[in-house]
């Protein structure tokens, strides 16, 4: 919208209060959208790069009154399913670029306290190496209302145990990423194409280093999983990902990223896992899985039923556990197999 005679530019739907800012380290800001619209304190406090993480974009008119300003925008809502997690990495090259410069920089979004908090605050965790409990209170005390919604708590949450970055062997990582994909398919019915990767490749077909150790069909020995593909729950489980989570996660994760051992070696297996249901990554075989919400898994080689799937209501597994979205293989119709059986085996 227009500029005003303030020098303050307006959006239709602009209500974020006055002006609110606080300096959480040297040069780099976190405020509202009335700071980052308000054209005479960012000439005032030099401020030379903008991020907003909102569901509109600032005014590009802005550029005429701030000729040197960068920004960048990412677009997302204030609602604890959003995906913000994949966006930290991105607005940490953005934020740290503009502070090795020596410039200032304003990280918004509406009210400056959950959407931008949370961004600032796993900027902070990455560049200092600090968990998120000390992160958060240390932000706090610079902006005492910041207050990220659940689900982002929850996403810095992961990312510090995922080491400050993306780790896609990490489980509940892989369940975060199914669940975001599976609002999509909610709302779409299919599986949007820029989820496409989440479909792992078919392991029968792995010719590059083949995994040793896999399921197969029962019936017919086709190789149906690997070993990586499998997604552990432990007896009732409610999520493996959980966007309001209070548990201690850490331990448990660093056990989940070894591989499960096979059921018949009971006493190698960690005693926490359940082992009624096989819950599995969406595998390339599995036909019907990108266009249908639910239906049944059977084997591509002989038809047998070995499992179904389901996006959005999940599967409840006997021990109690409710998975939501599920990919799930029953464990009496495939058998655990080593690489020294893989030699004979063809598709
Ligand atoms: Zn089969
Ligand atoms: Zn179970």
């Amino acid at each position: 919208m227009a500029q005003e005679a303030t020098n303050k530019l307006i959006r239709e739907d602009f209500d974020a209060g006055p002006s609110s800012y606080n300096e959480i380290i040297p040069g780099l800001f976190l405020g509202n959208l009335t700071a980052a619209t308000d054209i005479d304190w960012l000439k005032e406090a030099k401020i030379d790069y903008i991020l907003t993480v909102d569901s509109c974009p600032i005014p590009r008119k802005i550029q005429e009154f701030l000729p040197n300003l960068t920004m960048k925008y990412i677009q997302i809502t204030d609602m604890p399913r959003e995906d913000l997690l994949t966006h930290f990495e991105d607005c940490y090259e953005f934020i740290d670029h503009a502070l090795q410069l020596n410039n200032k920089i304003l990280v918004h979004c509406y009210f400056g306290v959950s959407r931008s908090a949370a961004i600032v605050i796993a900027y902070l965790m990455k560049k200092y190496r600090k968990s998120f409990c000390d992160t958060f209170e240390a932000v706090k005390e610079k902006r005492r209302f910041v207050g990220p919604n659940a689900g982002f708590l929850a996403q810095l949450k992961l990312y510090e145990e995922m080491g400050y970055g993306i780790d896609n062997t990490n489980i509940q990582f892989k369940m975060y990423r199914l669940q975001i994909a599976a609002d999509k398919v909610r709302k779409a019915k299919i599986l949007p194409q820029n989820c496409a990767e989440l479909i792992k490749p078919d392991p029968a077909l792995a010719t590059v280093r083949p995994e040793p150790t896999v399921y197969r069909c029962k019936k017919c020995r086709r190789i149906v999983a690997s070993a990586s593909n499998i997604l552990p729950h432990m007896p009732k489980e409610k999520q493996i990902w959980r966007h309001i989570s209070s548990r201690k996660t850490s331990k448990q994760s660093k056990t989940l990223r070894e591989p499960l051992e096979p059921v018949e070696k009971e006493e190698q297996q960690p005693a926490e896992f359940c082992s009624k249901i096989l819950f599995v990554e969406p595998l390339a075989w599995m036909p019907d899985i990108t266009h249908n919400v639910e239906g049944k898994l059977n084997c591509p080689k002989c038809n047998t039923k070995l499992g179904s799937f389901s996006w959005i209501a999940g599967s409840q597994c006997p021990c109690g556990s409710k998975i939501a979205p599920a990919f799930y293989l029953v464990p009496s119709r495939v058998d655990w197999s080593n690489a020294v059986q893989n030699v004979q085996v063809t598709v």
